[in-house]
């Protein structure tokens, strides 16, 4: 960009982090999507000024004029405006054309492989809830579909399952990111793995008879969950990889085993017993939480959690006047303030 003249050093950041947010580019280092190569294709072909190069160069070069004293202010708009206006002209008059051409190639970055119950092909689809999953473009006449991993925005990588003909599927999700693979082998390695009952459901008193049990769900997601589901639907979030041991020692307030996961790449990790550790990790989550209120500091986070309140919602519609009398160190116009704050 530099050799030809375009963007500066302080622009040059913000275009490329604009290709990311717009999905022109993907993964790192960064590939172009099929979305991008049609929207070059169609401006070239239906509005080439927008993509020649010297447009660009040209009111850069003017906007340094400009800043130099060496061209007027008006002069310059005037002449971007009209060839703007020539631009915006060629666009209006192939706007059908673009979309349809834009269309295709949405639908290409979406596009996994053959389904296996019509041929027609297997596209990644969101339903109207914003879930993202597998579905076919048979639909309606074909209804298969396949699960996909609830957490981060689905991205269609170039590798392709040898036994399915499936195109692998990559969860952006910021750090958290991960590869899903092929969808088809996910749903089977979950039909195949049996649940492992690890003891009894938390959930329901005695007699209920419900336990809880290691599942893999076809998502390719894992959970510690109830076997009487869907009767009872208590259910704990597992790690998606590694290997899970289930250990001897065992938990006295849950009777359930302590667990270890094993990962190629990491220190095991100790999770211990489910339930424990995932109340633990809700309180630290909702202490953080309520920390960015401010006045609000660890400890009191910590005591307004052990009351029950332990979001910002949970705050915002708590009572000022019963707060007050349960926790100890918070006055009912302290909370009221916070209520003030989450509020504004
Ligand atoms: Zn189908
Ligand atoms: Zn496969
Ligand atoms: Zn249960
Ligand atoms: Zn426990």
């Amino acid at each position: 960009m530099a050799d030809r003249g375009l963007g500066t050093k302080a622009t040059r950041h913000r275009t490329i982090e604009k290709l990311y947010d717009r999905g022109y580019i993907e993964s790192d280092p960064p590939r172009p999507t099929a979305l991008a190569e049609a929207v070059v294709a169609a401006a070239e072909e239906f509005a080439e000024h927008v993509v020649s190069e010297e447009m660009t160069a040209r009111l850069e070069a003017d906007m340094t004029a400009i800043a130099d004293g060496e061209k007027s202010l008006e002069a310059v708009t005037a002449e971007s405006r009209e060839m703007l206006g020539r631009v915006f002209e060629e666009l209006r008059s192939s706007r059908e054309a673009i979309g349809e051409h834009l269309q295709e190639s949405l639908k290409e970055d979406r596009r996994l492989g053959p389904c296996p119950e019509c041929g027609e092909d297997l596209l990644v689809r969101q339903s109207q809830g914003g879930s993202y999953f597998v579905g076919c473009d048979g639909f309606p006449d074909c209804r298969f579909t396949l699960p996909l991993p609830s957490t981060g925005e689905p991205l269609v990588l170039e590798e392709t399952c040898a036994d399915h003909d499936l195109r692998h599927v990559k969860l952006l999700a910021g750090r958290d990111t991960f590869v899903h693979g092929c969808p088809r082998c996910a749903a089977a390695e979950a039909e195949n793995t049996d649940d492992e009952v690890i003891g009894p459901c938390p959930e329901g008193g005695a007699g209920e008879g419900g336990e809880l049990a290691i599942k893999r769900l076809r998502s390719g997601s894992r959970m510690a969950g109830c076997t009487r589901y869907p009767d009872c639907e208590y259910s704990l979030p597992l790690p998606r990889n590694g290997e899970i041991t289930v250990t001897e020692e065992r938990c006295e307030d849950h009777d359930l085993p302590e667990l270890v996961i094993d990962a190629d790449d990491d220190e095991p990790w100790e999770i211990g017993c489910p339930v424990c550790n995932y109340r633990a990790y809700r309180a630290r989550e909702a202490a953080e939480e309520l920390e960015d209120i401010d006045g609000i500091g660890t400890a009191t986070a910590e005591k307004l959690a052990d009351a029950g309140i332990d979001s910002p919602q949970a705050l915002a519609s708590a009572d000022p006047e019963t707060v007050a009398e349960t926790v100890e160190g918070v006055s009912a116009a302290r909370l009221e303030d916070w209520q003030g704050q989450l509020a504004g």
